[in-house]
């Protein structure tokens, strides 16, 4: 009789723990890898499991958006850390934030007082062989996160090919709606006009474009963690620091206006803010060079005083921050395991996904499927048109720019055939309501 094949885990976040609980759900044996308290990251101050290293919130609640729905979608399929998110929920209107300690505490109590489950204390810093793994019938879900160890880092890069696939910053600039950009200020061209008219332009005049240089000089910026040094790549600097270089530099870069008359004028603007199309449904841009330490708020407010931008609906907001992530869409197969190592899969924010919710909900698919592969079995597909499946397409498939983090959005799903005239809610409501549909079809598939 073949022995029960075990569930390693290395990292007790949030994806670590998620992927430990759904496997043991599955009747696998899980033993867990964490290294706090005896090796802190940047970030952690506890050796606790599923520390919420910043804000205590899960996001919105809200039925008709991204993080609701997600939300939802993995409470369908027993999510642990929605469980605890609701066991500790604090007042806090329309999101789901939760008391930090109990939150830990439901967590730690349901994964350690299992009889399959395990916790090992002590970091890890070298992974096993496929030929290792296959001995001693083991599966390994890497769910270190964005702080993952040096050393286990260098694991990574060593395991995946030394090809640099493995990215340290997280240097993004702001993804918008398609729907929120006004196209009668706007307009279509390729610099020169080579190209079929791919990007869109925000055109700025000499008084819009000082404006604005004056409001990112003055926007409250993140701080700098500890942890984080100040050496930027040069190719891809926050558009403040360029600002501090002088007041014409983005002029001379990212807003370089030559080769990009607008045809409404005929003139050449002062200034031009490219927004790239960032998937093929063409429901998401991301504005061209625009990396930024500026904060959440003051991104929505300054960029929606730019020219065409006034009903600015922000996807994913800009950031630089230290992050360690791999290339999903050339590394992961369709079931998270490396397509050269099929024992070994990764969850979590190191795939390439960006928050707590999102974490947990790339552990939640680890962790089945890998417990679903340990008894030869395969997971039916996601559909794409619900949040999970859009997710897992995303760090599988990529989108069509550069491959950079992603939080759970609407723009992720393709937009809803309707007529013209409807309203951005309505549209929303629709996509909310095919992506129930598909999901609860996929629920029954799985029963
Ligand atoms: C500073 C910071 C602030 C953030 N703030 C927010 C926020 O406010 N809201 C939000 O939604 N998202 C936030 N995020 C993003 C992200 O959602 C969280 O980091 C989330 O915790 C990621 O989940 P995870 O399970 O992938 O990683 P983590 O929750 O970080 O879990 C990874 C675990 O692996 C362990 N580990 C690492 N290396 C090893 C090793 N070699 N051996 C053993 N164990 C190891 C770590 O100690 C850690 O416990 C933030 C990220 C950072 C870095």
């Amino acid at each position: 009789m073949t022995a029960t094949a075990k569930i390693r885990i290395i990292g007790g976040g949030l994806a670590g723990c998620e992927a430990a609980w759904q496997a043991l759900q599955l009747g696998c044996d899980v033993i867990l890898h964490e290294m706090r308290p005896e090796k802190m990251t940047g970030a952690h101050t506890s050796g606790r499991l599923a520390e919420l290293v910043c804000s205590n919130s899960l996001k919105s609640t809200l039925e008709v958006s991204a993080p609701g729905q997600l939300k939802l979608e993995m409470s369908q399929l027993n999510s642990l850390i929605i469980q605890a998110a609701n066991a500790a929920k604090v007042p806090a209107g329309n999101a789901l934030a939760v008391d930090r300690e109990i939150f830990s505490q439901f967590i730690e109590s349901a994964l350690l007082n299992h009889p399959k489950f395990k916790r090992v204390d002590g970091e890890v810093t070298h992974l096993p062989s496929p030929e290792e793994l296959a001995s001693a019938n083991e599966y390994l879900i890497i769910c270190s996160g964005p702080l993952t160890s040096p050393a286990l880092a260098q694991e990574i890069d060593r395991i995946t090919g030394n090809q640099k696939r493995l990215y340290f910053y997280d240097a993004i600039a702001p993804v918008i709606s398609a729907d929120s950009i006004d196209m009668d200020v706007c307009y279509l061209a390729d610099r020169y006009g080579e190209g079929e008219g791919d990007y869109i332009n925000v055109p700025l005049d000499k008084e819009q474009y000082n404006q604005f240089i004056d409001g990112v000089e003055a926007a409250e910026k993140v701080p700098l963690h500890e942890f984080e040094d100040v050496n930027y790549f040069e190719s891809c600097l926050p558009i403040e620091v360029m600002i501090q270089r002088g007041r014409e530099t983005l002029r001379f870069g990212p807003m370089k206006p030559v080769g990009l008359d607008n045809p409404r004028t005929g003139r050449r603007p002062w200034g031009v803010i490219q927004l790239r199309q960032e998937n093929i449904e063409k429901t998401m841009y991301s504005m061209v060079g625009f990396q930024t330490k500026m904060k959440w708020p003051e991104q929505k407010r300054l960029f929606s005083t730019l020219p065409g931008l006034q009903n600015l609906e922000i996807l994913r907001y800009g950031s630089i921050h230290r992050n360690t992530y791999i290339n999903g869409p050339e590394l992961l197969a369709e079931d998270l395991s490396l397509k050269d190592s099929p024992r070994i899969f990764l969850a979590g924010q190191i795939t390439g996904v960006e928050g707590y919710t999102e974490s947990a909900a790339i552990g939640l698919l680890a962790g089945r499927f890998a417990a679903l592969k340990s008894v030869g079995k395969t997971a039916p597909t996601l559909p794409a048109q619900c949040l999970l499946g859009a997710l897992w397409v995303y760090i599988t498939k990529g989108n069509l720019g550069k491959y950079a983090p992603m939080n759970a959005n609407l723009g992720l799903l393709a937009p809803v055939e309707v007529d013209r005239k409807a309203s951005k809610s309505d549209r929303k409501s629709l996509q909310i309501k095919r992506a129930n549909e598909v999901f609860s079809d996929y629920l029954n598939g799985l029963h």
